[in-house]
């Protein structure tokens, strides 16, 4: 699922009630499995130079860049920093690993080949959904507009939050997804 997507979804889902104050915690979990996808284009298209079509097709699958991604992605070391979270009464830690964990969920659901190895280090199974949130053989073209729907109508739920940077957080995503629309209508499509 896209970043912005997440970002969205963890606000609606966690950013009410006890954790209406832990927007950062929340947003930064939300974020947090895509920073290896960061690392991994930016090692890769500045330091070694690396064309963008052959990072996504060939590099990403490389066998050390997939323990990088694994790692951020890993249900069970999610779990264990919830897990001392939790004992150490840090909410806005626990807010940041169920952020996470939500996340991942969320991309279990709809990654295919490119499915994380979510059970890392115990397991390298991975689901291989039948849906993919990219690939139009495979209900991409639903998944693409539901996210745009749900990034739509949660801003408009957040643009009525009580909480100033809530409404904030509803604006930066709405102008992130229109930021990258553009960029992939100019770079991908022709
Ligand atoms: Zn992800």
């Amino acid at each position: 699922m896209n970043t912005p997507t997440h970002v969205m979804l963890n606000a609606l889902v966690l950013g009410r009630g006890r954790w209406l104050s832990h927007w950062l915690a929340i947003s930064g979990g939300a974020v947090a499995p895509d920073l290896s996808m960061v690392f991994l284009f930016a090692y890769e298209r500045v330091v070694r130079g690396t064309p963008e079509r052959v990072i996504w097709s060939t590099r990403y699958f490389d066998p050390d860049w997939q323990l990088v991604v694994d790692l951020f992605n890993s249900f069970p070391l999610i779990g264990l920093g919830a897990l001392v979270a939790w004992r150490l009464r840090a909410t806005a830690w626990l807010a940041f690993f169920a952020s996470m964990a939500l996340h991942c969920v969320t991309d279990l659901l709809v990654h295919r080949e490119d499915a994380h190895a979510h059970f890392f280090p115990l397991s390298s199974w991975r689901f291989i959904s039948p849906v993919s949130y990219w690939d139009p053989r495979h209900y991409g073209w639903l998944v693409g507009p539901l996210e745009l729907l749900l990034i739509v109508g949660g801003a408009l739920v957040l643009f009525r939050s009580e909480t100033r940077v809530w409404r904030r957080i509803g604006r930066g995503v709405l102008v992130a997804t229109v930021v990258f629309i553009a960029f992939a209508v100019t770079n991908w499509a022709f």
